[in-house]
């Protein structure tokens, strides 16, 4: 994050503590306690606005998407376009039509690996994958490269978690096809820099996929910009509902790109022996698509732009600096990741706790975090660690919490003293 931006997001309008009123979810008793909800990396919270607009699709025009002539169907095909072109200028696009919707970040990948890479992939060609990606961004490529015989090249990390320009260009060949990264680590919480990453990998004339799951929620994409050829999220991520996600890429790469999965609304003429198909975005999204789900994924678009995505960040980064510095006067906490304030991420282990026990601490306190390996088993090895505990915040979360995190930690350290 370079210093104006950082500058921007510690001078912009406070958030307003009432938005936690927005969050059904948030007035939840855990264990009796109120409900201390960091993991938020794994999913976040739902916004009344999201739950609204999804409830309103399928009590007043709930009907399908193209296929009908009539004003209801018609209503519901706009509502659902709206969202294609709510995401193209969230995400700095230059064409709604880049916008394909899939079932998640997962999904957006798997297309790349199967109709794009697939193609391009030859004996002997190498493909560059983070060394710390989710399984997500790691497993697809590292199977492609075992069916073509080509060879899975690991970008390292430096210390922070983050592939920089330079470990980049270290592994890059002329053999390199493709290079697959994250925009933000969902263990570290490293943010990479994906203008310069995609430079690099057209330089050697590869292409650059970004796995934006996490960053799109702590750092919004300008993939226009940043020249990158395809970028995938989650609608679940950034407040909106789960079983929906987009992958954006270039027009012209989505349109050397076969389909992968046939069916209703992706076809253009079905002959005896053979089909056309439909360009794209359409091409791709084969079947009665999830409509509530991207109708809902356009209403959280829309509430991250009224409360300010500037004001959000700042949150996250004072929460997480708090929680990260109050962890840090126990002695039994080892913090693997404690600069990266700016994602949200706290990852870290109580010594002589496993992160399973700690996490059952930290429930009968009200508290949710994630403990494991994360999907990120590359991760886990690089930090040397089986499994790790992450506490996520979201703006949405308050100092209470946090200071509740660090308190439940304390006693998970007093858990190990009664054992020992
Ligand atoms: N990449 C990263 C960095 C993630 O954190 C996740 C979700 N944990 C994914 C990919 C996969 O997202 P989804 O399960 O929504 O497809």
């Amino acid at each position: 994050m370079n210093e104006d931006k950082l500058k921007e997001i510690l001078t912009c309008k406070s958030i307003d503590p009432a938005v936690r009123l927005d969050f059904p979810m948030l007035a939840v008793k855990s264990h009796g306690q109120p409900f201390a909800y960091l993991n938020n990396a794994a999913t976040s919270l739902k916004p009344k606005p999201v739950l609204e607009a999804m409830a309103r699709y399928y009590q007043e025009y709930g009907s399908s998407v193209f296929r009908g002539v009539d004003s209801i169907a018609y209503k519901a095909t706009q509502a659902f376009e709206a969202t294609r072109y709510k995401v193209k200028d969230f995400i700095g696009a230059k064409q709604a039509e880049s916008i394909v919707f899939t079932s998640g970040a997962t999904a957006g990948l798997n297309l790349v690996c199967h109709s794009f890479a697939a193609a391009r992939l030859q004996p002997g060609d190498e493909l560059v994958v983070g060394a710390t990606e989710h399984h997500a961004n790691y497993v697809p490529w590292q199977q492609l490269c075992k069916q073509k015989g080509a060879r899975l090249v690991l970008a390292p990390n430096n210390e922070r978690g983050e592939v920089t320009p330079e470990l980049l260009e270290s592994v890059m060949t002329d053999k390199t096809r493709l290079v697959a990264v994250c925009h933000m680590s969902n263990v570290m919480g490293a943010v990479n820099d994906l203008k310069a990453l995609a430079a690099i990998a057209h330089r050697h004339g590869a292409y650059l996929v970004a796995d934006g799951a996490q960053g799109i929620v702590h750092e919004r994409p300008e993939v226009a910009d940043w020249d990158v050829d395809f970028y995938a999220f989650s609608a679940h991520k950034i407040y909106g509902p789960t079983g929906v996600g987009v992958l954006y890429g270039k027009y012209d790469l989505l349109e050397s790109m076969p389909p992968m999965i046939y069916g209703g609304e992706m076809i253009d003429v079905v002959d005896v022996a053979d089909t056309t198909f439909r360009d794209p975005p359409y091409r791709f999204e084969g079947g009665t698509p999830p409509i509530a789900e991207v109708i809902g994924l356009g209403a959280a678009l829309d509430y991250i732009n009224s409360l300010g995505y500037c004001c959000m960040q700042q949150k996250t980064l004072q929460l997480c600096k708090r929680a990260v510095r109050g962890l840090q006067q126990n002695p039994n906490v080892e913090i693997y990741n404690p600069d990266n304030y700016f994602s949200g991420i706290v990852s870290f282990n109580v010594k002589g706790v496993h992160p399973h026990d700690a996490a059952s601490i930290y429930d009968r306190e009200g508290i949710q975090v994630r403990a494991g390996h994360h999907c990120a088993q590359p991760a886990m090895r690089w930090l040397r660690q089986n499994a790790t505990l992450r506490a996520s915040f979201a703006f949405y979360n308050n100092e209470e919490e946090a200071d509740r995190l660090v308190t439940a930690t304390k006693k998970a350290g007093d858990f190990l003293d009664v054992f020992f």
